[in-house]
């Protein structure tokens, strides 16, 4: 389970005693250091370390670190807001101690994710862990709902001597194609022996469409624990990949034109035991609530694209017809969509449906990511919002007269947009909360003006080895 308190001064309670004995229990594994983990707003994993023996004392006094990543870019420039962006100030990271890993990618390493407080133990407005944990809490709390989420995780495996910047894949042969499988095996066999020592949930992983790429899928968790599964698996990959000779990269697109990484969410609400999106009266056996909650995030999307497809490099992957679900429409199983329903198995239904985001891509901050579809959903909810009528087949060959009919919008084709939409989402921007809020259009808007004038192939290579 992930903690739902709030880190406090001094430790929460039984957090010091039980670091101390793990800071002991990890020694004895030859672990010398443990890294602790955050994403940043513009979707970059930053880390500081400790040396194994000062885990209880980061668990009681957590360990500092400037809030200025909240406005960093992805090539570590800096923008600011009224309140962040300066450099005073200092935050303390807390280790989640039930997520704490021994890292078997690393030797030497443990993992853990941290939340950000600040000095006088107040909770950081620019902490998208701590916002996500209590989303989460609330929604329990204040609507008896609870939630499963898995993000999918797509990456390109390139030849780690190319020269410079350079993408060479470092596999041939076709999509799903067993050559991949042949010529890079030792690898993934690799990634699956690391992922299974951490308790990751594997449920496939396969060579997918473009260039180098792979996929890995793992089961569904309480978002908190997806989302900090989704930062893991991540690093896992990029660590096995460095034993291997290869270089990764999860950016959504390495190159200017085509296919690109995608980072699909699962999502399915839940109440007690009941999955919402199972055994109803509604299309699919969705219930009431479930077509409520999807209609949620199909109102919310466009402006959802600046949280979920935050880099510029996102907008060559969100082109229609490349699978990456770029109009505002759903289907059962239709993958140009950008919502796809997911009945599952007849005799799994009841454990397996969900619905399936499809305009998320891994420059996304995980936490932001499902914190925001949550809320959407919610909305959705609170207003017993009606789900338009079904889209089947790609969207693309509904010519605009019909697509209008049907509400059903393009994507923003740009951040610039992405950021129009998010602004206009007054919704949104108050379940962030001002200061991330605010966050999030600074950064991106410094990220549109980062890659200013540069064609497709030099914004490609401009983030191409940053996520
Ligand atoms: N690579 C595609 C994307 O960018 C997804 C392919 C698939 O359907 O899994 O989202
Ligand atoms: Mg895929």
């Amino acid at each position: 389970m992930t903690t739902l308190a709030d880190p406090v001064p001094g430790g929460r309670p039984g957090d010091v005693e039980r670091a101390t004995a793990l800071s002991g229990e990890l020694a004895g594994r030859g672990v010398h250091g443990v890294v602790l983990a955050y994403v940043d707003t513009a979707g970059i994993g930053r880390v500081k370390t400790v040396p194994t023996a000062r885990l209880s004392s980061a668990a009681a006094w957590g360990v500092g670190m400037s809030p200025v990543f909240d406005t960093f870019l992805a090539n570590d420039s800096i923008v600011t807001t009224d309140v962040l962006g300066s450099p005073d100030g200092d935050l303390r990271l807390y280790p989640d101690l039930e997520r704490l890993v021994v890292l078997a990618g690393q030797s030497g390493w443990a993992w853990a994710p941290v939340d950000r407080i600040t000095q006088d133990g107040d909770r950081h407005p620019g902490c998208t862990r701590t916002l996500l944990r209590r989303i989460v809490t609330e929604a329990a709390e204040g609507h008896g709902l609870t939630f499963k989420a898995a993000i999918e995780v797509e990456w390109t495996v390139a030849r780690g001597d190319a020269p410079g910047d350079a993408f060479v894949p470092a596999t041939t042969g076709p999509a799903y194609g067993a050559t991949r499988q042949v010529e890079l095996g030792d690898y993934i066999a690799d990634v699956l022996a690391a992922c299974a020592a951490q308790g990751i949930e594997v449920e496939q992983v396969h060579p997918e469409y473009a260039a180098g790429q792979f996929e890995i899928s793992v089961g569904a968790l309480d978002p908190v624990a997806a989302a900090d599964s989704s930062v893991l698996v991540r690093q896992t990959v990029r660590a096995v990949a460095g034993r291997h000779g290869l270089r990764v990269s999860f950016a959504p697109a390495v190159v200017g034109q085509g296919v690109g990484n995608g980072g699909h969410v699962h999502l399915s609400a839940w109440r007690d035991t009941v999955n919402l999106h199972s055994g109803g009266a509604g299309r699919y056996g969705m219930t009431a609530e479930a077509e409520s909650f999807t209609a949620g995030i199909l109102a919310h999307l466009p402006a959802l694209t600046a949280v979920t497809a935050p880099s510029p490099a996102s907008y060559l992957r969100l082109r229609p017809s490349q699978w990456a679900g770029v109009f505002t429409a759903w289907g059962r199983e239709t993958r140009e969509t950008a919502l796809r329903v997911v009945t599952g198995t007849a005799g799994l239904r009841d454990r397996a449906a969900n619905l399936e985001i499809k305009p998320v891509d891994l420059a996304a901050n995980p936490y932001l990511a499902i914190g925001s579809l949550i809320v959407a959903g919610l909305d959705g909810l609170a207003s017993s919002a009606a789900l338009p009528d079904e889209t089947t087949g790609d969207p693309v060959r509904l010519g605009e007269t019909e697509a209008a009919r049907r509400g059903v919008r393009r994507l923003p084709v740009s951040l610039e947009q992405a950021v129009g939409e998010f602004r206009a989402d007054e919704a949104l921007r108050a379940a962030l909360g001002p200061v991330l809020a605010d966050a999030v259009i600074a950064v991106r808007l410094g990220e549109v003006a980062s890659v200013a004038g540069l064609d497709d192939d030099r914004v490609a290579a401009a983030y191409r080895w940053t996520y």
